[in-house]
């Protein structure tokens, strides 16, 4: 396999963070070329809602190494706090990119899709094969925004309850008939209405190993 394949993660926040290292540190384990663009609409990448404050009096409220990115490494967060502070664009070497725009949706066809991205006065179409949504909480239907639109083009189907959306075990967005989308996949608080338990980090974490193996495994077979 020469070319090198591309993965957007829409959502800089902890969930598509997560969902990055993990699809970044699998390629490079089964040696996949793989590229990640990490979209965020407020640039807030590695960060999110949960950990842009500002006030060192904010804390943590659990074990650092309940933080860690890496489940089979729970020292990991402890080091990277001591060794360099936030810097996702290095610490890839170059096989990520974050750019600052908002998805505005996803058209699909036989090959893929193609988002509508809006950047600082203009918008653009990406190509995609693969789409990670990791959008966090902040979803309600109707509403603005990737998800009303996936939802109104009949791509995904709200999750139990009318909360988040709706996924299999793997992460794989359930279509308006429930059958799963092999090119979109979702984690994070996006699926409160099917696990409930999803806003922790650890928790994060498994889901974002489970869709890299997936989607890697997707990209060795295409
Ligand atoms: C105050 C607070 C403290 C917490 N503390 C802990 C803790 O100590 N330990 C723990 O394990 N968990 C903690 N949590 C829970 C957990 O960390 C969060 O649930 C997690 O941060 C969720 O991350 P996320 O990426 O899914 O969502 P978000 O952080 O909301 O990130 C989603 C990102 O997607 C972007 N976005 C949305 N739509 C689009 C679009 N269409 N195009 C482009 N970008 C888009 C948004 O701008 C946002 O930056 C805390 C949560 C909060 C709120």
């Amino acid at each position: 396999m020469s070319r090198s394949h591309v993965i957007v993660v829409v959502g800089g926040g902890a969930s598509g963070t997560l969902a990055a290292v993990h699809l970044l540190h699998c390629a490079r384990a089964r040696g996949v070329p793989l590229h990640v663009v990490l979209i965020d609409r407020d640039g807030r990448h590695g960060l999110g809602q949960a950990y842009s404050t500002p006030d060192p009096h904010h804390l943590l409220n659990t074990r650092a190494e309940r933080m860690s990115a890496l489940e089979h490494d729970p020292h990991h967060f402890v080091k990277w706090t001591r060794s360099q502070g936030l810097n996702p664009a290095g610490a890839a070497a170059g096989r990520l990119r974050v750019l600052r725009g908002h998805v505005d949706g996803a058209t699909p066809d036989s090959a893929g899709l193609t988002l509508s991205v809006s950047t600082a006065g203009s918008s653009h179409d990406l190509r995609v094969a693969w789409l990670v949504n990791a959008t966090g909480p902040a979803f309600t239907v109707p509403g603005e925004g990737l998800l009303s639109r996936l939802l109104a083009d009949g791509l995904a189907r709200p999750g139990p309850l009318g909360l988040g959306l709706d996924a299999d075990g793997r992460g794989r967005v359930l279509d308006a008939a429930g059958r799963p989308d092999e090119r979109i996949v979702t984690l994070g608080p996006t699926l409160r209405g099917k696990l409930y338990e999803t806003t922790a980090i650890p928790e994060i974490r498994a889901q974002a190993a489970t869709l890299a193996a997936y989607l890697i495994e997707r990209i060795e077979r295409h």
